[in-house]
């Protein structure tokens, strides 16, 4: 799927602490590698970006320090990469994240 990077969004905080904690929070999984087809660095920030096509909403995806540096650039990204919202009012600034939950469920 191609997304495009957005500039200028890393002063943007929710909190969760970081924006790769926040895409962990709600994917409900662990970042490893970068979500971008080929590129094998390690997740190193949680990168904003926007699908190409007439989504407007801004997403949330795991990405390599050099990747997330391609701003305003189109990333080929694999299929299957979770999309998570980057709007906190329906993430994080509802309350308790997904991974939260199933901590909680799992100390039981
Ligand atoms: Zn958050
Ligand atoms: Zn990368």
């Amino acid at each position: 799927m191609k997304v495009k990077n957005l500039n200028g969004t890393s002063q943007r905080t929710c909190k969760c602490g970081s924006w790769l904690k926040h895409w962990e929070n709600f994917g409900g999984c662990i970042a490893t590698i970068c979500s971008v087809v080929g590129c094998e660095n390690s997740a190193e920030v949680g990168g904003h970006v926007q699908k190409v096509g007439n989504d407007n909403k801004w997403y949330i995806i795991p990405l390599c320090k050099s990747c997330n540096n391609k701003k305003g650039q189109e990333l080929e990204i694999y299929e299957d990469t979770i999309l998570v919202s980057a709007n906190v009012s329906e993430t994080c600034g509802k309350g308790i994240g997904k991974c939260e939950l199933d901590r909680l469920f799992n100390f039981k």
